[in-house]
Order: C-alpha cells, then structure tokens, then sequence
C-alpha cells in the first residue's frame, strides 16, 4: 500500500467540510451498453451509505487523473488499461478542489468491490441516476456532468495554418516543422488539465487529435495521441471533410478546428464545428511541459 498523505479533512473558502488535503478527485465512467458505474460507499465514510463515483483524495504530487483512476482501481478493481479518459469538471473552492474525470470503458472492466470504502457498485443508466439516494455533491453536479457524457472533443490542427503562424524558421523544413508541432500535441493527451474552454471554464479535455498536412509536410507519421491525416492537395478541403465526417460519426463530440483562415473557419462553422486560433492553441502547447 502506498501511504495516503492526501487523507484529512479541510475546511473550504466557504466555510465546508472536505475530505483531501490536495483535494479529491472521482471517476465517472461511461459504458454505452450498461450506463454509469456508481459506487455506494461504505457506511462509516463520510457521507457513508450514499452513492457516488469510485473516487478519493488527490495524494501529494499525483494529478487528479491519476488521483482518480488510482481511486477506480483500488475501490472498484477498474483496470486503467480499460478506461480512456475524455474530459475533467472542476469544482473549486479556493483551497480545495473536487475533479470529477470522465471516462469511456474501452475493454472489459471486471468491476468488483476490492476494498472497505466500497459497498457496492452498480451500472446505472444515466436516466435513473437521479433517483437513487446520491451524495449530495455528486446530486448536484450530476446534471452538468451528464450534459458531457461519453463526450469526445476532436481536435483538427490545420498544420500549414498553425506552423506559418510563427516565424521559428519553418520554411527552412516544412517537414521538421510539421513535426515539432505533432510531438508537442501528443501531450495533450498525456497531460491533464488540456485545453480548456470548450463547454464552460470548469471544463478541461484529453482531445483526439487529428493533424492535417499538407506539401512538403505529407510524409509525417503519426504517433501515439496524434493521428496524421495527408491532404492528397488542398488541405481546407480535407479539414472539412475531417470535420464533417467526425460531426456524422458521433454527433454529440465537440470539435474544434484549429486555423486563422477565415474562410476556412466560416466553412467549419457552418457544419457545427467550433474554430480556435493558432496563437491560443500555441499558447496552450508551450505551457505544457
Ligand atoms: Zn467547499
């Protein structure tokens, strides 16, 4: 067992009671076919006897993504192979902080009741989440919650847009170029607290990242986090083909397309997608580390 210097009470900026010295943090996991995997805590937690999500204190130099999926792992024996990240919602109250990490099943989950806090855990279609007896934090942030649930955000980086956008020297090597761009997008799937703004300030998203390319840039592979899509000649028309077919393939995601062309931004728009520029997602990116 690791020791749990995160366990304590605080008392918040507004005067509550909170478990978690650096906070606490849950995982809402999201199963099409079974609903949400709700967890009844064990009666002599606190707020015991009430259902929730698998969830626990942040530890000292842990994120709240590991925080939770650490949480999900040891309460309800969810492997972290079998879950994919897609979102975090933040409540903040000063010096304490609650994050809920919403997360899609990806393989067989197995759950199970593997330690005391944990009473029972049950899959809940979200329409029947309301009516059980639900721990009055979790009561009222469920219907925010549930507005984002199993909701992907699909990034799409107009390269030749994004990588013209600062004069670095990029058109000594479009390619290199290209290149240094995809790696430091990969990390916004490997870091938490990604990209904000999509869907509220308490919002913040591990995106699918789709990379268009285009000319000299065209031979750049793909790497984990960021698939690379070739623009066999003009990359606006590919972007909106990339959006138009993620907007078809799952309505509900958000997508964000990455550009300063306007034209092409009013194109996107049009079909549902949202638009961001190259100096905000540049931005973004640099304060990665
Ligand atoms: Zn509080």
């Amino acid at each position: 067992m690791t020791p749990k210097d995160g366990n304590g009470f605080v008392r918040c900026v507004y005067g509550h009671r909170h478990w978690g010295l650096n906070g606490a943090a849950g995982l809402l996991l999201t199963d099409p076919e079974r609903g949400v995997l709700l967890q009844r805590r064990a009666w002599w937690v606190h707020h015991g006897r009430t259902w929730a999500l698998p969830g626990g204190a942040v530890e000292a130099g842990e994120t709240p993504r590991e925080a939770a999926t650490r949480e999900a792992r040891e309460e309800a024996a969810v492997p972290l192979d079998a879950v994919r990240t897609l979102s975090a919602s933040l409540v903040d109250h000063g010096n304490w902080r609650y994050t809920t990490v919403l997360a899609a099943v990806t393989g067989p989950v197995g759950e199970r009741v593997a330690n005391a806090e944990s009473a029972e855990l049950r899959w809940v279609p979200p329409d029947e989440v309301a009516g059980f007896r639900l721990h009055s934090d979790f009561a009222s942030a469920w219907p925010g919650l549930r507005s984002q649930l199993g909701r992907e955000l699909v990034l799409i980086v107009d390269g030749a847009n994004v990588v013209g956008s600062r004069p670095d020297g990029w058109w000594r090597d479009r390619l290199a170029a290209a290149a240094r761009l995809r790696d430091k997008l990969a990390a916004l799937s490997r870091q938490d607290t990604a990209l904000t703004g999509v869907a509220g300030p308490e919002w913040s998203w591990w995106p699918r990242v789709r990379l268009v390319v285009e000319g000299q840039a065209r031979g750049l592979d793909p790497v984990p986090g960021v698939e690379v899509i070739a623009a066999p000649a003009d990359g606006d028309a590919t972007i909106v083909a990339t959006a138009q077919s993620a907007l078809t393939a799952r309505p509900d995601d958000h997508v964000l397309v990455v550009t300063a062309d306007r034209e092409l931004r009013t194109r996107v728009e049009t079909l549902g997608a949202m638009t961001l520029g190259p100096a905000t997602l540049l931005a973004t990116l640099d304060a990665l580390t």
